[in-house]
């Protein structure tokens, strides 16, 4: 919607497809603190009613229907899309964000901003002296346990084995820690409450016994997933799976670029995806300029 901001105030045609929730995941955060402009916070659905709103009064058009494939045709990028239309464009700014893992467990939908959490840098403050779990063994749920000691009186990491992947450094500043105890060979089998998160059912996959533990958040790191499967023909994407970009968000392809969270990047939050998109937008009035030039 940033990128639209621009591509729109330059007065180019634009049009954003979304296949599920206009305003992308932060829609479901109950309060973002750390956006810039908002020094009380704001809910995620009001910043991004907002942002909508601002894209629209440029003349963004905005269509809730997915984007299935794209095809290179000369000059011209063909979007194909999931009511089976193929839409003909110069640029393309492919801004389809990441999927967290999920656990897939009754309560971790339902509950989603209000206690789950996948997200240390964008939660983590509001669990101050409360008592958390983390879920995970990698490197970002032991350096996020780790980052979570700063707010919560008490973070149990539960991991399915008896030995994190993390690395050792990470482990070994982990375990000098005596705010962080770990919870091995155990699972979560559903998460309770009733406005917040208020209890887990741990699961120890080795006695096969469960208990109800107390706790008021649950930080999720199991893995991102980036939504590019539907890309990956056409642009280059790093080991992990997320778009390479120039640092005008240009990929390998002439006329398509990338912003936000699905791209190659060390933070994924709404101020870096703003950035990157106000970038995108710049980059494709330039593209288009430089192709209406050399026609000329
Ligand atoms: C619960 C929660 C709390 C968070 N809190 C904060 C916070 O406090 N502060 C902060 O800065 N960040 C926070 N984040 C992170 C923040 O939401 C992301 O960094 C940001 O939303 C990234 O924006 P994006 O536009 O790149 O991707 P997304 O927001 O993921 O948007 C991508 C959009 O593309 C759509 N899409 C995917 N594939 C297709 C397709 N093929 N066709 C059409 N549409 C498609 C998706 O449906 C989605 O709406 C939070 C995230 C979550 C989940």
């Amino acid at each position: 919607m940033t990128a639209g901001i621009y591509t729109g105030r330059a007065k180019l045609k634009t049009l954003l497809l979304e296949e599920k929730a206009i305003g992308g995941e932060i829609v479901v955060a109950d309060i973002v603190e750390n956006y810039p402009g908002f020094p009380k916070g704001i809910s995620g659905s009001d910043l991004t009613s907002a942002i909508e709103e601002q894209a629209r009064s440029f003349g963004v058009e905005i269509c809730e229907i997915g984007a299935t494939r794209i095809e290179l045709n000369g000059e011209n990028r063909i979007v194909h899309t999931t009511d089976d239309r193929m839409i003909t464009t110069k640029t393309i700014i492919i801004a389809a964000g990441t999927q967290n893992i999920k656990l897939n467990v009754p309560g971790e939908k339902l509950f989603t901003g209000r206690g789950v959490s996948y997200c240390a840098q964008c939660d983590g403050a509001f669990f101050k002296d409360k008592e958390i779990i983390v879920v995970g063994g990698g490197d970002t749920a032991i350096g996020d346990a780790i980052f979570l000691t700063r707010f919560a009186r008490k973070v149990s990491v539960v991991h399915r084995r008896d030995k994190l992947r993390a690395e050792k450094i990470l482990q070994e500043r982990a375990f000098s820690i005596p705010s962080i105890e770990f919870i091995w060979d155990s699972v979560i089998t559903g998460i309770e409450g009733k406005k917040t998160v208020e209890a887990v059912s741990l699961k120890n996959l080795k006695t096969d016994t469960v208990v109800t533990k107390r706790i008021d958040g649950v930080f999720i790191f199991i893995g991102n997933n980036p939504n590019t499967g539907f890309v990956k023909d056409i642009v280059t994407l790093d080991e992990s799976g997320y778009i390479i970009t120039d640092e005008n968000m240009g990929t390998n392809q002439p006329g398509i670029f990338a912003a936000g969270d699905i791209r190659s990047k060390m933070v994924r939050q709404v101020a870096t995806a703003v950035g990157d998109g106000a970038m995108a937008g710049s980059s494709v009035q330039r593209y288009i300029e430089k192709l209406e030039t050399v026609k000329k």
